[in-house]
């Protein structure tokens, strides 16, 4: 055998570059299902599904062009991590030299270099050719900024790409068009919302179904509403079924929420696009071309393409940039333990359990519940960013390390001591009431912060200027929120400290046997 082709789970991309100079007749491919992967963190059953379903189906398709595919399937092998499956497997097949497309997960990119080195073996590591900015540009782009900001990343990354560009003007005349979205609902709900693209399994995704069903009953998640894209084909009818049908809406309502709209006019496509079923460069051409055809408006337009063109690479260049320590950063020593009711959904405040309810039964929630529920929440309590990182890494079916820790530990904690986000996301439960409808059917009143109604986002918001005014008292857009808490009476801020006091109290003796005790 003259190379042995390593593909990785998420590295499922027909055109891959570790597949540039194939020859069936010298070389093959490796795969494998690997138990370790799937209980690194504590997956949902439907992140583990998605996974082991589009690689099988994957596999197939690479059978189908006549190429040797050895595949380790989950159930039919003793090893449980990747390296050990494939240390075993380079004994039985001698390969002369491995190849792959470079690890998206540093831990995973270490691991497989130190076994090739310790083999002796050739590794061929390619550039991932899915993402639209090279690591070593991203890194170039870094240097000499202390404040890397979203911003200026993506006026450049417009430029670099000609993406909604005309005669080196932004479409349009403006870069960003944010001012014409963030609405909210009102009071009668979101109107004229399209159904989702739905893919029932096949015989194959079935069959993977039963397994993780079987082989992992004590993860947390439902399979019973598992309808991801796993193929190519489907990922390009989900994409297709988003320009024609929901792109138009995704910029007003982006940032709203709605009670059991899990939903609303988001793409759906962080799975496939992650899987690499997709690529970015033709997700950004098919939405530019939708506005071009007059069938999107450019504000909607303009906001998507920033998550991907953007924020999708930003974070990406980040990840890399400051792995490995980024795991353990905490610039605001939170040390609170996750509430238990993360991995239950079984909680009295509405919002929280209509978000996290609708994570456990879809492994999906969109952003503005990821940041400003979720995320929000575990911010003010102080959680240790570690635990708020591996939960997120666990319940997401779109969950893959390189995106999701910069979003936890970056822009939703502010662990990173502000180096991707100027300033912590804070906000009241009074955000909350406006941008959705959860506070109406909530026993606790957002704008209470103490007493028995009191809401425990407006509580902890209160607590965290508190806790945090030295650090934060003088950023210029933290200002008039410190000014409001500067006019509380002294009284008044010793019964907000008593009442966090009290919550966390409450919250930690729960935690203490929250998950251990579900596991
Ligand atoms: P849409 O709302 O339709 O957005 C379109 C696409 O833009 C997404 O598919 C995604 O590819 C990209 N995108 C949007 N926002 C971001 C972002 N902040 N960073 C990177 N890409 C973005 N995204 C993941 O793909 N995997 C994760 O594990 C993940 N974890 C997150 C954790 C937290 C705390 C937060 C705040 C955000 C996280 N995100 C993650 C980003 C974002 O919330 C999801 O990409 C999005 O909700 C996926 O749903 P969608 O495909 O319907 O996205
Ligand atoms: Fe959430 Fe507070 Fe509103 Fe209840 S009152 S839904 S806890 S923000």
């Amino acid at each position: 055998l003259r190379r042995l082709v390593v593909v990785l789970g998420d590295q499922l991309d027909a055109a891959s570059a570790a597949f540039d100079g194939f020859d069936p007749t010298q070389d093959a491919v490796w795969m494998c299902e690997a138990r370790a992967e799937a209980e690194y963190v504590w997956s949902h059953k439907a992140r583990i599904a998605l996974f082991l379903a589009a690689m099988r189906h994957f596999r197939d398709s690479l059978r189908a062009r006549g190429w040797t595919v050895h595949y380790r399937q989950n159930r039919l092998h003793a090893a449980t991590s990747l390296g050990e499956a494939l240390k075993a497997d380079i004994g039985r097949l001698r390969p002369r030299a491995l190849c792959m497309v470079e690890a998206g997960e540093w831990r995973l990119a270490q691991a497989l270099t130190q076994l090739a080195e310790r083999l002796g073996l050739p590794l061929q590591l390619r550039e991932d050719r899915h993402f639209l900015l090279p690591r070593a540009e991203f890194e170039t782009w870094m240097q000499g900024r202390r404040q890397p900001r979203l911003e200026h990343f993506y006026r450049w990354m417009r430029q670099r790409s000609g993406v909604l560009m005309e005669d080196g003007e932004p479409a349009g005349g403006q870069w960003n068009y944010d001012h014409d979205n963030r609405e909210s609902f009102g009071a009668e709900g979101p109107k004229g919302l399209p159904a989702a693209p739905r893919f029932p399994p096949d015989a194959l995704t079935r069959e993977v179904l039963d397994e993780v069903a079987q082989d992992y009953t004590a993860h947390p998640g439902s399979l019973a509403a598992f309808d991801w894209p796993v193929t190519r084909e489907e990922a390009l009818e989900a994409l297709d079924h988003f320009i024609d049908k929901r792109l138009s809406g995704f910029g007003p309502w982006q940032d709203a929420i709605w009670v059991g709209e899990p939903r609303l006019w988001h793409s759906l496509l962080a799975p496939a696009l992650n899987l690499k079923l997709l690529n970015p460069a033709e997700v950004c051409a098919a939405a530019e071309a939708a506005w071009r055809r007059g069938e999107a408006p450019l504000a909607s337009v303009e906001g998507f393409i920033r998550q991907i063109l953007g924020w999708r690479e930003y974070v990406r260049g980040l990840y890399w940039h400051r792995m490995p320590a980024y795991l353990d950063d905490n610039a605001l020593a939170a040390d609170q333990p996750l509430p238990a009711f993360y991995w239950t959904g079984v909680t009295d405040y509405a919002c929280l359990a209509d978000a996290i309810g609708q994570t456990l039964q879809l492994g999906y929630a969109h952003h503005i519940q990821r940041l400003m529920v979720t995320g929000l929440f575990a911010l003010l309590l102080g959680v240790r960013p570690r635990a708020v990182h591996e939960w997120y890494l666990a319940v997401y079916v779109d969950a893959v390390e390189w995106v999701e820790l910069p979003n936890v530990i970056g822009m939703s904690q502010y662990a990173d001591g502000g180096l991707m986000a100027s300033k912590p996301y804070i906000a009241s439960g009074k955000y909350i009431q406006r941008m959705s409808n959860a506070c109406a059917s909530c026993r606790y009143d957002p704008a209470l912060a103490t007493g028995p109604r009191a809401c425990p986002f407006t509580t902890l918001y209160w607590d965290f200027l508190d806790r945090h005014q030295e650090r934060f008292q003088s950023h210029p857009r933290l200002r008039p929120q410190f000014l409001n808490l500067q006019r509380k009476a002294p009284g008044e801020r010793e019964a907000l400290r008593r009442e966090a006091v009290l919550l966390r109290g409450r919250l930690a003796a729960a935690a203490a046997t929250g998950p251990a005790a579900t596991e």
